[in-house]
């Protein structure tokens, strides 16, 4: 279905009531519904249409609140105080006071993905036209599966986007308006807008990848994507460099566009961070990933870059500032990020970029893409011979800076991973920067240290400086974003996944505040890899996974195909290619087990609650987009695990093992209530070490529909990784086993005991055909 303008144009028209002369009717647009699917239950949901279907995973997993804050200072009645059990002034209770910051988080993150999906809609529309075919991935029929799913509509061009676009901006306002001073009042309701806000945002993802991988030629869910570069030493710095960092890959297209045209490549070198690199290597792969959001002021600080473009979302607001320092001008592109430049847009090209190079302005804002190109790459090359004699900190300086410490700890107490800054920066007076080297992996470049130290000292340069001397010019091979999973590989694996065979999922999602640096990701990766899980990853994840070589010089890029199959690891690409994780899942209930799609959330997704092993894990997950992306995974029965830091997103979603009665489920054949165990035992899990998340990770890919083989593969996966991170068997192994065919062959005797000693009994837990829906059963009992 799809909405046609329709324009009437008489010029004269006879008729019972008179005649009219001139006559321009416009009918905004026309329902033309030609999929011949039949409509399901929900097309288009307002806020409240899958409550229920929320509610039952709410009962099941309930928000556990961890406040950041006890008070709330929204409006003008606070101050007010939530300790205890005391309200606000307005009523509201502590609970419901968490849950609306959640929900708040959630609109946050869903409205930037809609707002970058709109920036780069409208803008492909007037290049490409309303009716450019859409075109995402080879051997697919079921593209945009969220946007089917959701809004009940097939898109097939660039105009049928502008419905799902119209229909998740409405409905961000509605939410956006629920956190208003006196309006919600109940913690789950909150809890259920906030899964609405992610379902959305899943939408606003996909429209934005859709639009850009239609048009931008970007690789079409191939497994063998072209390979390019990362890291600090795939920057040829003999050329000049234009660094782009942010989200929002149009500027970049026209810089890469004009060195085409003229031919500059052998001169110039883009290299960017966070998702624009990524897809800024899609669309070309000469185009280098610096790395992960979280190098841009190691980068910056570093002096390589002679213009830095940005975009949007999630950019060092002080970037101007910053490049300051290193002499490089700024060219701010986006209106959501325009931090204080002048709107240069409709000037002359070459005035702007003299303008620049002369320091006559620290940067200049261009809201047109098709002007950035020239500027940018002009103001480079012109900045590069000015810039040769810039010198970053010396090592002679960091040992003279570093005796003027005071000792004060301040650093410390400031730096979000609390690294022993202090003893570093004395190590440094004495002359050794080992311990500062040693350090800066596990750095998240906040900058917090700095700005809390009384003597100015720059810290984050001191870390850049000491890792430098210590090799950390190293460049990286990565696949660039493939892009959706095809209806071909999920037709192969369906099976394998449903039934167990391959034993989950493992999506390495999100951004880059990691608790202990980013070689955690490639730790948590390769251990999946090795068992033969799927391992999807996006955005800073991606890059940073990597980031590590084994003794034969090799990562895991290079190592792993990148096939949507067992052992297989799959760069998606940037931010809003998330929607391709969810993607996935739907797609296996819709192609696999030929389950309707259209409009049909509820279905779908207690079809992937209860059968599809997939696992998000956001280890360094910092963003409000985080959190929406991580929310539309929920309704959607994903659970989801971050690290610690993830715990300041104030709440978890947290089923209870030792209640039988949370996880009664139907069965579809009988309409009886059965006990299926804890699976999957949590929707949301904060984990403080990588251990933990990785044997959480294993025990949540079990699900009620496994398979004993499949049941038993997940077990023994759950049960080594156990006994590898803790050195012991897990003790609640009784909750897992439903029948001792479930029990991995090689361990029977061993786990009988044990579950046996808990007073375990074969046939106590379910399997079933698992429902949560009444309307799924088939016949009552
Ligand atoms: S919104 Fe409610 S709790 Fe918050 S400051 Fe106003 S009255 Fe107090
Ligand atoms: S910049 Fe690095 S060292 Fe400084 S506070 Fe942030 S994480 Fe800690
Ligand atoms: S805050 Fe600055 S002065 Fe204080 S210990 Fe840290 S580096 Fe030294």
């Amino acid at each position: 279905m799809s909405k046609k303008d329709l324009r009437l144009k008489i010029d004269e028209l006879s008729s019972s009531i008179g005649v009219f002369k001139g006559l321009d009717i416009q009918i905004g647009r026309i329902i033309d519904d030609e999929w011949d699917e039949p409509m399901g239950p929900t097309p288009f949901p307002s806020i409240g249409t899958l409550r229920d279907w929320d509610r039952k995973l709410l009962e099941r997993y309930k928000p556990f609140y961890m406040p950041l804050c006890d008070l709330c200072c929204l409006c003008t009645f606070g101050k007010c105080d939530l300790t205890g059990d005391k309200k606000g002034a307005c009523g509201i209770t502590m609970a419901a006071q968490q849950s609306r910051i959640v929900l708040l988080a959630c609109c946050i993150g869903a409205s930037t993905h809609c707002a970058h999906a709109r920036h780069m809609m409208d803008h492909l529309i007037e290049v490409y036209g309303r009716d450019h075919v859409l075109d995402i991935a080879i051997n697919t029929n079921v593209q945009a599966p969220n946007t089917r799913l959701v809004c009940g509509i097939r898109p097939k061009t660039l105009r049928d986007l502008e419905d799902a676009l119209d229909y998740v901006e409405t409905q961000l306002v509605q939410l956006t308006a629920t956190a208003h001073t006196g309006q919600e009042g109940d913690n789950i309701d909150f809890e259920s807008k906030a899964f609405h806000a992610g379902m959305l945002d899943h939408v606003a993802m996909e429209v934005a990848d859709m639009c850009q991988i239609s048009t931008l030629g970007f690789p079409k869910g191939v497994a063998d994507a072209p390979m390019t570069e990362i890291g600090f030493g795939s920057i040829d710095t003999s050329k000049a460099v234009i660094m782009c960092i942010g989200h929002n890959v149009l500027p970049s297209v026209d810089i890469i566009d004009y060195l085409m045209e003229n031919k500059l490549f052998e001169e110039v070198e883009v290299g960017g961070l966070c998702c624009t690199a990524h897809d800024q290597s899609r669309y070309d792969k000469r185009a280098k990933i610096v790395g992960p959001i979280s190098w841009q002021l190691r980068y910056i600080r570093s002096g390589i870059p002679d213009v830095v473009v940005v975009d949007e979302q999630c950019l060092r607001t002080d970037i101007v500032d910053e490049a300051q320092k290193i002499g490089a001008p700024v060219i701010a592109t986006s209106e959501k990020s325009m931090l204080g430049l002048p709107n240069r847009t409709h000037d002359p090209p070459d005035e702007i970029v003299d303008d620049l190079v002369e320091g006559r302005t620290p940067g200049v804002l261009i809201l047109e893409p098709d002007k950035v190109g020239e500027v940018v790459v002009k103001t480079a090359l012109k900045m590069k011979p000015k810039r040769m004699g810039f010198k970053a900190l010396s090592m002679e300086k960091l040992i003279e800076l570093a005796a003027t410490c005071r000792s004060c700890m301040e650093c410390v107490r400031a730096c979000p991973n609390n690294l022993p800054l202090m003893d570093a920066v004395k190590a440094a007076a004495e002359g050794s920067v080992d311990a500062l080297a040693k350090i800066q992996p596990m750095c998240v470049g906040c900058a917090r240290c700095e700005s809390a130290c009384p003597q100015k000292l720059p810290l984050v340069s001191f870390l850049t400086k000491a890792a430098d001397e210590k090799g950390m010019t190293d460049s990286f091979a990565i696949r660039v974003g493939r892009g959706a999973v095809t209806d071909v590989e999920i037709r192969e694996v369906g099976r394998g996944i449903v039934f167990g065979e391959i034993p989950g999922i493992v999506a390495l999602v999100g951004c880059a505040n990691y608790p202990r640096g980013g070689l955690e990701v490639a730790d948590i990766a390769e251990e999946f890899l090795k068992r033969r899980f799927i391992v999807l990853a996006t955005g800073c994840a991606a890059m940073d996974l990597a980031l590590r070589k084994d003794e034969d010089g090799l990562n895991l890029y290079e190592k792993y195909p990148g096939n949507f199959d067992a052992g297989g690891l799959l760069n998606i690409g940037s931010c809003v290619s998330n929607a391709h994780i969810t993607g996935a899942a739907i797609k296996i209930a819709n192609i696999f087990a030929k389950r309707p799609l259209r409009g049909n959330y509820e279905e779908i997704a207690d079809y992937v609650y209860n059968r599809v092993g997939a696992v998000g894990i956001a280890w360094g997950a910092m963003s409000q987009k985080a959190a929406s992306i991580a929310s539309g995974c929920w309704r959607l029965g994903i659970p989801v695990i971050v690290g610690p830091h993830g715990a300041k997103y104030r709440r978890n979603l947290l089923g209870r093992a030792d209640k039988e009665e949370d996880w009664m489920t139907l069965d579809a054949r009988t309409g009886e209530e059965k006990y299926v165990g804890p699976v999957p035992e949590h929707l949301f899990y904060s984990a403080e070490t990588l251990e933990e998340a990785m044997v959480m990770t294993a025990k949540l890919t079990m699900r009620p529909n496994d398979t004993t083989k499949g049941r038993a593969v997940k077990l023994s996966h759950y049960i080594d990784l156990h006994k590898t991170y803790y050195g012991a068997m897990p003790d609640d192994l009784h909750l897992y086993v439903r029948v001792e065919a479930d029990v991995p062959f090689t361990m029977k005797e061993e786990v009988l005991g044990i579950i046996k000693d808990k007073g375990w009994e074969e046939g106590k837990i379910g399997l079933l055909d698992p429902t949560l829906l009444d309307r799924m059963v088939r016949r009552k009992s």
